[in-house]
């Protein structure tokens, strides 16, 4: 059976603010979920918290990983177990290309798997970044540029997808940039999810797009409103969203709490 990510009635807080209010959602490998809601409604709040990061508290909930609870790991215990999170500080680092990112990436889980591991072969390591580049379609220029120094919303991405594809994780969170409206990224994630998609991975792609059909097919929708998942379904959902938004979600809602 393959791995699963479960998240159960998950509260998070920032600042001791609460923003996430009980969320339930399971990703299985070889699967594609979008998570779609407006913005400010806690998507990001929920990619950051199952990374790690450590400024979202957790208040209550769950998040088991391939059947572990994995709140206390770190982020790089959960990534080493197979949970995807693109570069957890998504910063410029000067005078680290791509390649050598990803070169330390894949010795440090070597390093981790067996104390003893000298690193990848160079030559080893040209073939699989040419190889996984060719899969996505990607310039072989592009190992070679600063990571994110002066990359657009669209190269952080493929940078991402990228990092991903070398990785080979079980499920992947890939959460839209944080100047909000990129289409430009979408699309990149989008074919980079597509092209990498299978039996062994599942994927949670996060945007507020509402037109992300014309770029993904997600088996599975599910909209966030104010730190919960109000509603899931198929594709039809997302179809339903581009045409009606999401007023009448929060009628729904509305309607719900005066009962
Ligand atoms: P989305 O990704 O759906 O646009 P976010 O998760 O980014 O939503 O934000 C949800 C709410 O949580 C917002 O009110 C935002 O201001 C707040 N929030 C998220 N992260 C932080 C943070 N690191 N510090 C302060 N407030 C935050
Ligand atoms: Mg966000």
């Amino acid at each position: 059976m393959g791995a699963a990510l479960e998240i159960r009635n998950l509260h998070v807080s920032v600042e001791d603010q609460p923003i996430l209010r009980g969320v339930d959602l399971i990703v299985k490998q070889g699967e594609v979920h979008a998570l779609m809601g407006p913005n400010g409604s806690g998507k990001s709040t929920l990619a950051n918290t199952l990374m790690g990061h450590p400024a979202y508290e957790i208040t209550a909930g769950q998040i088991i990983f391939d059947g572990v609870d994995v709140i206390e790991l770190e982020p790089d215990e959960r990534s080493r177990m197979g949970l995807f999170m693109a570069f957890q500080y998504p910063v410029a680092i000067p005078g680290v290309t791509v390649a050598n990112f990803l070169r330390n990436a894949i010795n440090a889980r070597r390093k981790e798997e067996n104390p003893e591991d000298k690193g990848i072969p160079i030559p080893a390591f040209r073939k699989l970044m040419i190889e996984k580049m060719d899969m996505l379609q990607m310039d072989h220029s592009f190992g070679g540029r600063y990571l994110n120094d002066g990359f657009s919303g669209g190269e952080k991405k493929r940078a991402e997808i990228l990092q991903m594809a070398v990785l080979e994780p079980k499920i992947a969170i890939m959460d839209e940039t944080d100047s909000g409206l990129d289409i430009d990224a979408l699309r990149i994630v989008s074919e980079g999810v597509n092209r990498l998609s299978g039996p062994e991975l599942g994927v949670l792609v996060i945007t507020h797009y509402q037109r992300i059909l014309n770029y993904i097919k997600p088996q599975f929708v599910h909209i966030m409103l104010d730190g919960r998942i109000v509603e899931s379904g198929g594709p039809d959902l997302a179809l339903h969203l581009e045409e009606q938004g999401y007023d009448w979600l929060r009628e729904k809602q509305n309607g719900n709490g005066e009962r």
